[in-house]
C-alpha cells in the first residue's frame, strides 16, 4: 500500500530527479572551481617566480657592476707591487662583507688573495673561474659550488684585467649565495609550495630536499627523464612556463644575468585543498536542501494527496454501501470539483436507493396481499372443488337413475307402445315422433352429464391427492397402440387416416398404464373431433432422458393467445358460439394433471387452419435409461 502510494512514487521520483541534477551540477562546479583554483594558483606561482627572477637578476647584475667597477679601479691604479696589491684587495673585500674571497690570478698560475696565501705549488690557470673569464674576455659567473673551508655555497664572478690594452690576469670574487638561496627558500606562495633553483648545467643549486642539495663533492643534475624529465625538456626546448608533473603544478623561468633557472612548484593536493572544504560544505549542504526538500515536498504532496484519499475513502465506503458517505473537500481546484461532482452522485443515488427501498416495501406489501388473495383464492377453489364433488357424488346417482329410466322407457316405447299405436292419425305420428326424439335427447345429454360428473370427481380426486396411482415399469408405445385400438371406431366414423412414428428401441418410463392410455385417448379423441379431414399422427421419440409422445392432426387449430387456456379448467377455446363443442372443457386439464404426476409436461404447437401438434413428455425410468425394450415394451 505504502509502496504503491501516489505519495511516496512521487518523492521517490522526486528526489532522485533531484540527486542526479545536483550530482551534476556538483561535478561541473567542482570541474569549473579546479580550473579557477589551478589558473589561480599558476598565476600566483608566475607572478612568484618572475618577482624572485628579477631580484635575483638584480641581484647579480649588481655583483657584477661591483666586480666591475672593482676590476676598472684596478686597471687604473697601475698597482704592481704584491703588498700593494694586497692591500687593494683588502680594503675592497671591506667595503662588502659578502665577498668572502677576492684575488687576482696571473698568467704564470700565481695567485695574489685579500686575505688567503695559496701554496707554492698552486696554479690558478686552470681554474673554471679564470680559463671562463680568458675564454669570454668578459665577465664569468662560475657554476656554484660548496666552499671547502666556509662550507658555504659560493659563486665567483670573474672578469679579464688589461693595462694597457694588454692582459695581465683575472680579477675574481667569490660571493656566498645565501642572498640568493635565501631568495629561493622564502619563494613560497604558501601551503607545501616550494621553489628551486638550477644553474645553467640544470644542477640543483638550491632545492629543499636533502637529495636534491649539491655537497662539496657533487651537484645533482636534473635528469632527462623520470619524474623530473618535464623540467629538463622545457628547459631544453627554452619553455620557460608552466609545467604539470605527476603530482605538482610549477612554473619555471630563467634568469637572464647567468642563464639559471628559478622554478616554484606546488602539489597538486595543495590546489585542491581549499575544493575539498569547499566540496565538503557543498556535500553538507547538498544533504540539508535534499532533507529540506523532501520535507517540502511531503508537505506539498500531503496538502495535494489528502483530499485524493478523503476522496478514495468516500468512494469506498459509499461502494460498500454506506450510502450517507460523501468527501468534505472544500478546495475550488480539480480534487475539489471532482469530490462535488461525486457528492452530488452519491445524493441522487441515495435518493434513487431510499425510492427503491420505498418501491420495495410497496412491493412486498402488495405481493403480501396478493398471497392473500392467492390463499383465500385457492381456499375458495377447494370449497368449490369440494362442492363440486360433493354435487356431482349427490347427482350421480339419481341421473344414473334418470338415464337409466330414460333408456328403459325408450326401449318400451319402441318395443311395446309405439307398433300398437294408430298410424293413420297425423297427429298421433307427429306425437311419436316428437316422444321419440325428446327421450332420445334426454338419453344422450344424460350421458353427456354422466360423462362431464365423471370428470368433475375424477379431477376433484386428481387434485386433492386422493387418486390412486399404480406406477409399473410401462411402453409409451404399447400404451399409444392401446389408446388407438380405444379410438379406432372414431376414424372409421370420421374417414380419418392414422399414421404412426415410432422411434425404435425406445426405453421403458414408470407410469400409471390406465391413465398414461387416458391421456392417449384424449388426444387422439381431440384430434379426430376438431379435424373434418385429412389425417393424425401418432409419435414417440427419445429427446435426451425423456420421452416425448406427439398427436398432430390436420384439424381447425389452436390460436396462439389460446395455447396455455386449452389446459385449463372447462376451457373450451375457438368459435364457441358458432360450432357448439362437443365436450366437457375438462379434458386437457385431466391430461395434465397425469402428465404432471409422472414428471413430465405437456404443451401445444398449432396455427389456425392448419392443425395442432400435442405433446407430452415422460421422463425415462433412471439406470434403465439405456434398455432397449421391444416393438411393446414386454
Ligand atoms: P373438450 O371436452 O371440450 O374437448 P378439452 O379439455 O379436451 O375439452 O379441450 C378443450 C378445448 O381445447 C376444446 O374445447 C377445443 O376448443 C380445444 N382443443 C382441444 N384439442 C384440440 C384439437 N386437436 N384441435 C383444435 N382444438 C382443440
Amino acid at each position: 500500500m505504502l509502496k504503491n502510494s501516489l505519495k511516496y512514487k512521487f518523492v521517490l521520483a522526486v528526489c532522485v530527479i533531484c540527486f542526479i541534477c545536483l550530482l551534476i551540477v556538483s561535478l561541473v562546479s567542482y570541474r569549473i572551481s579546479y580550473n579557477a583554483l589551478y589558473s589561480e594558483s599558476t598565476q600566483k606561482m608566475t607572478e612568484a617566480a618572475q618577482k624572485n627572477v628579477e631580484k635575483m637578476n638584480g641581484w647579480l647584475n649588481l655583483q657584477a657592476a661591483i666586480i666591475k667597477g672593482m676590476s676598472d679601479s684596478f686597471e687604473r691604479s697601475g698597482i704592481s707591487d704584491h703588498q700593494d696589491i694586497v692591500n687593494f684587495l683588502q680594503s675592497e673585500k671591506e667595503l662588502y662583507p659578502y665577498f668572502m674571497f677576492v684575488y687576482i690570478g696571473y698568467p704564470d698560475g700565481k695567485l695574489i688573495d685579500a686575505t688567503w696565501v695559496p701554496s707554492s705549488d698552486f696554479d690558478c690557470t686552470n681554474r673554471p673561474w679564470y680559463t671562463g673569464a680568458v675564454r669570454k674576455g668578459d665577465l664569468y659567473f662560475s657554476s656554484p659550488y660548496q666552499n671547502v673551508a666556509t662550507k658555504k655555497m659560493v659563486i665567483t664572478i670573474s672578469k679579464p684585467v688589461k693595462r694597457n690594452g694588454s692582459f695581465v690576469g683575472v680579477f675574481a670574487v667569490d660571493i656566498d649565495m645565501e642572498y640568493l638561496t635565501n631568495l629561493v627558500i622564502n619563494a613560497n606562495i604558501g601551503g607545501n609550495c616550494y621553489a628551486f633553483l638550477l644553474d645553467d648545467h640544470n644542477n640543483f643549486i638550491v632545492h629543499p630536499n636533502k637529495d636534491f642539495q649539491p655537497t662539496s663533492k657533487e651537484v645533482i643534475k636534473v635528469a632527462e627523464d623520470g619524474k623530473l624529465g618535464e623540467i629538463d625538456r622545457h628547459i631544453r626546448d627554452n619553455n620557460y612556463n608552466v609545467f604539470e608533473l605527476k603530482d605538482y603544478d610549477g612554473v619555471l623561468s630563467k634568469i637572464d644575468a647567468n642563464g639559471w633557472t628559478f622554478g616554484i612548484a606546488l602539489p597538486k593536493s595543495e590546489i585542491v585543498k581549499p575544493l575539498n572544504k569547499l566540496w565538503l560544505g557543498f556535500i553538507i549542504s547538498l544533504l540539508i536542501s535534499l532533507i529540506i526538500g523532501i520535507i517540502i515536498i511531503l508537505f506539498v504532496m500531503n496538502n495535494m494527496l489528502n483530499p485524493i484519499q478523503k476522496l478514495t475513502q468516500a468512494v469506498k465506503d459509499f461502494a460498500n454501501k454506506k450510502m450517507d458517505a460523501r468527501c468534505l473537500v472544500s478546495s475550488f481546484d480539480e480534487i475539489g470539483e471532482l469530490s462535488r461532482s461525486f457528492n452530488e452522485m452519491a445524493d441522487t443515488i441515495q435518493d434513487y436507493s431510499n425510492t427503491l427501498e420505498q418501491e420495495m416495501e410497496h412491493r412486498k406489501d402488495r405481493e403480501q396481499k396478493l398471497l392473500e388473495a392467492n390463499r383465500k383464492l385457492q381456499e375458495l377453489d377447494k370449497l368449490k372443488s369440494e362442492l363440486l364433488s360433493t354435487v356431482s357424488h349427490e347427482l350421480r346417482t339419481p341421473l344414473t337413475s334418470i338415464v337409466g329410466f330414460a333408456k328403459i322407457t325408450n326401449k318400451k316405447l319402441n318395443e311395446v307402445i309405439f307398433p300398437h299405436t294408430e298410424n293413420n292419425d297425423i297427429k298421433v305420428e307427429k306425437a311419436i315422433s316428437q316422444v321419440k326424439d325428446n327421450i332420445e335427447i334426454i338419453v344422450a345429454e344424460g350421458d353427456r352429464l354422466t360423462s362431464l360428473i365423471s370428470d368433475v370427481i375424477e379431477i376433484a380426486k386428481l387434485e386433492a391427492g386422493k387418486f390412486e396411482w399404480h406406477m409399473d415399469p410401462v411402453s409409451l408405445i404399447e400404451i399409444i397402440e392401446k389408446a388407438i385400438l380405444a379410438t379406432n371406431i372414431l376414424f372409421e366414423q370420421k374417414g380419418l387416416k392414422l399414421r404412426r412414428n415410432f422411434e425404435e428401441g425406445l426405453p421403458q418410463v414408470l407410469g400409471d398404464r390406465e391413465r398414461l392410455i387416458q391421456v392417449v385417448i384424449n388426444l387422439i379423441s381431440n384430434a379426430i373431433k376438431f379435424t373434418i379431414q385429412g389425417s393424425v399422427v401418432c409419435a414417440a421419440m427419445r429427446t435426451g432422458n425423456e420421452i416425448t409422445v406427439s398427436v398432430t392432426d390436420t384439424g381447425i387449430g389452436i390460436a396462439e393467445e389460446d395455447f396455455e387456456k386449452v389446459f385449463d379448467k372447462f376451457r373450451q377455446v375457438g368459435d364457441i358460439l358458432t360450432s357448439k363443442p362437443q365436450g366437457t372443457g375438462l379434458g386437457l386439464s385431466i391430461c395434465k394433471l397425469i402428465v404432471e404426476h409422472h414428471g413430465g409436461k405437456i404443451w401445444v404447437e398449432s396455427e389456425p387452419g392448419k392443425g395442432s401438434k400435442f405433446s407430452f413428455t415422460i421422463p425415462i425410468i433412471k439406470g434403465n435409461a439405456d434398455v432397449v425394450v421391444d416393438e411393446f415394451g414386454i
